[in-house]
């Protein structure tokens, strides 16, 4: 058997094309176009990278780039500063603060800073306490992302085993959280985790955010299981995730790296990012 592939790149291009007749909506409806401020601090090349990409995938959505980039040297209060300015500036729908920051300045300090109707990240304590209490919020990008790859190829949640691999703040927790709120019997793991192998071949959802390449090979996969491998990993070879090529003759389906989740965690910034200016607008949601 071979897995079916999850194709990620195809159903982001679906999420981008809904945002972008959605800015049309809006702006057709006497609104204003959503503007995403991105900022950078620093010249670090993998965010460079990052940050070109959500730039250029908003203005194709017909959002404003509002990006903003600070030199690697500006302190604490020079980029608390500029996010104030940003939370004030009513042009602005969604700020996103690049991670990592350079070293010496305090990442927390600054998230903390973002409002929460402003924060398309969805890294602010009050967007996760509203997660965690099952409450409507900004969602976290990457997790949401996985949510809606299950819910465009058919993954049935409901009542289902899921086992989630990785308890970060980005990526696991939420992912975990989210499938909670979806009804889904979930198990999250983490590296104290005894038997990694056995929890997971429970999964008939299994999502692995651990960032270790090839961490999870065929005898942790359920048979005809779904599998979502969230890692990303620049190897000799090109890209890599944290599950092993192998699992596809396992899974009943399977993301790829690169054309899985990768591709996601953009599009619902931007889907986060009409949400948020819709809000503000007093537009409500679609
Ligand atoms: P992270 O903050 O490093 O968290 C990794 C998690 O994996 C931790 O909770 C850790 O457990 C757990 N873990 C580590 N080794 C393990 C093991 N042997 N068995 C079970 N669990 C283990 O990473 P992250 O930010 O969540 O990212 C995870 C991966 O996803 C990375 O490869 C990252 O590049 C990728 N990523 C991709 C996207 C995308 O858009 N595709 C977005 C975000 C992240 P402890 O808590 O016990 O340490």
């Amino acid at each position: 058997m071979s897995a079916e592939i999850i194709d990620g790149k195809a159903t982001a291009k679906l999420v981008r094309d809904d945002v972008a007749d959605g800015v049309a909506e809006l702006v057709a409806a006497g609104g204003t176009a959503p503007g995403l401020a991105t900022v950078l601090i620093g010249d670090d090349p993998a965010s460079e990278v990052y940050i070109r990409n959500k730039r250029r995938a908003c203005t194709a959505a017909g959002m404003t780039d509002l990006h903003q980039h600070l030199p690697g040297d500006a302190d604490q209060e020079t980029a608390a500063a500029l996010i104030d300015r940003l939370a004030a500036d009513p042009a602005v729908s969604g700020i996103l603060l690049q991670l990592p920051v350079p070293v010496h300045l305090d990442p927390d300090a600054l998230l903390a800073r973002i409002p929460a109707d402003k924060d398309v990240d969805g890294l602010t304590t009050a967007n996760a306490g509203l997660l965690a209490q099952g409450r409507p919020g900004l969602r976290p990008c990457t997790p949401s992302g996985v949510m809606v790859l299950f819910d465009r190829h058919g993954v049935e949640l409901e009542g289902a085993e899921a086992v989630v691999v990785g308890r970060s703040v980005l990526v696991g927790k939420p992912m975990a959280q989210l499938l909670l709120e979806r009804n889904a019997t979930v198990t999250l793991c983490h590296s104290r985790t005894r038997d990694l192998a056995e929890v997971c071949r429970r999964a008939e959802v299994l999502v692995v955010a651990a960032g270790i390449p090839g961490l999870i090979g065929p005898d942790h996969v359920r048979p005809g299981g779904t599998v979502i491998d969230v890692g990303i990993h620049r190897e000799a070879g090109g890209l890599c995730g944290d599950v092993d090529s192998a699992v596809s003759e396992v899974a009943g389906r399977l993301t790829p790296v690169p054309g899985g989740v990768g591709p996601m965690t953009i599009a619902m910034l931007l889907a986060n990012t009409l949400t948020a200016a819709r809000r503000l607008q007093g537009m409500g949601e679609r």
